[in-house]
């Protein structure tokens, strides 16, 4: 089966053209600047020279045309024609309570997700003119929605209610949803196949480190808790976001220097975290090389891995005990400084991190812990869009066994 992924986000679609059983991607890219000037699409096949084009891509519906164009060009494709592609994996943002799970895409599918836009006002409607515009151009073609936050509706509500009035939980829907769910599922499912020991006997914590980051509990194979809220905003600090903080902060600083709600906003999400701690860089490779240069990013730092240390410490209290603490996405996949740094002073916890493998593990799993050490610490390239694949295949197999 050859299953088309797509990304859609504000100004741009990343795609994948994978097929699932052989863990093979066949072409990638990325369509950047969507409806801006200097549009442009940057394409790779497993066998052909990368290529970038530039052109007029004013929406979602053109960047998606440009991508199958690309797709099906003689000199660049890997398609001869459309009917290959046999399905459309999506990712969204947001599902909200409506979806623990992967699901095949009809009209009942997009009025639920049109619900969740309020949750997610920047995501979601990006992710929804994707379904649309793939659906228009290939409209036979089954497609299937991935959510973000599916992974995380098995926490329990002592995990996800807030200590706000309940009723606001029951009104608008307030509560812990969490995020990165994709990437937290494949990674613990790596990681219990790396150990050969069954998913569902084991304690793992996963840290997708990256521009945004995010902590997960996953007890007997399901997500018990994590680190992001009802936005991305909590938890972690990140790039650019705060993460944990006294929310009165926020009343205080509107009053003080006068912000309006989207200007506070702005400043939570965009000037905050790990460019707003150090002043210097968002980019935690700018952040490592000043480390001993520098008290402000030596300071983002600190708080960067005291953050890890302390939700490490937390979910290992939640699941009484962990086996496995993976590390993935940029940052997680790539420092060892970082790795180095949240592990240290951890033998309590029963971590003794092999300094040497943690050198030489970049972007390659690995377990970066001695042989006697009781928990395994891991480094695991996350692959989102390979389950995003793995899903549609599933349900779209499944859809072909249903009788007519
Ligand atoms: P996103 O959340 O945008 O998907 P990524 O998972 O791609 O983010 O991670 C981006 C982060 O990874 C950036 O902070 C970048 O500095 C960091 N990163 C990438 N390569 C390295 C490296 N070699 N060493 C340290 N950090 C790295």
């Amino acid at each position: 089966m050859k299953v088309l992924v797509l990304n859609a986000g504000s100004s741009s679609v990343k795609y994948q053209l994978i097929i699932p059983e052989e863990r093979k991607v066949l072409a990638k890219g990325l369509v950047e600047r969507i409806g801006l000037s200097g549009a442009m699409l940057s394409h790779e096949t497993f066998d052909k020279s990368p290529v970038k084009m530039t052109g007029e891509i004013l929406d979602h519906r053109v960047a998606i045309e440009y991508v199958l164009s690309i797709l099906l060009s003689p000199r660049h494709g890997v398609l001869k024609d459309k009917n290959e592609i046999d399905a459309v994996g999506h990712r969204v943002v947001h599902g909200g309570e409506a979806f623990s799970g992967s699901v095949l895409i009809n009209s009942d599918m997009i009025n639920e997700m049109t619900k969740c836009i309020d949750f997610a006002p920047l995501h979601n409607p990006p992710n929804l003119k994707g379904i649309a515009a793939a659906k228009s151009l290939l409209p036979d073609v089954p497609q299937v929605g991935v959510f973000d936050t599916a992974f995380h509706q098995t926490m329990p509500s002592h995990a996800y209610i807030y200590g706000l009035p309940y009723t606001l939980y029951k009104r608008h829907g307030i509560r812990r949803y969490g995020f990165h769910g994709t990437s937290h599922r494949y990674v613990a499912h790596r990681a219990a196949e790396l150990v050969n020991k069954p998913l569902k006997e084991l304690k793992i914590i996963t840290c997708h480190l990256g521009n945004g980051s995010s902590i997960a509990a996953v007890k007997d194979g399901q997500s018990i808790d994590t680190s992001m809220g009802f936005t991305p905003l909590e938890g972690l600090l990140m790039g650019t976001r705060t993460g944990d903080m006294d929310p009165a902060i926020i009343l205080h600083i509107m009053g003080k220097e006068d912000l309006s709600p989207g200007e506070m906003n702005t400043m939570l999400n965009k000037h905050s975290g790990i460019l707003g701690v150090s002043g210097i860089s968002s980019d935690m490779r700018e952040i490592e090389e000043k480390y001993h240069l520098n008290d402000r990013a030596k300071l983002a730092m600190d708080i960067f891995i005291y953050r890890i240390k302390k939700y490490i410490g937390a979910y290992t209290a939640a699941m009484g005990g962990t086996d496995i603490i993976v590390f993935t996405a940029g940052i997680g996949e790539n420092s060892d400084m970082v790795r180095e740094m949240t592990c240290s002073d951890m033998e309590f916890l029963g971590i003794k991190l092999d300094k040497n493998k943690n050198k030489t593990s970049r972007k390659k799993e690995a377990i970066i812990t001695t042989e006697d050490s009781r928990v395994k610490v891991m480094v695991i390239p996350t692959n989102e869009e390979l389950v995003i694949a793995l899903d549609t295949a599933e349900i779209v197999r499944e859809l072909h066994k249903q009788p007519v």
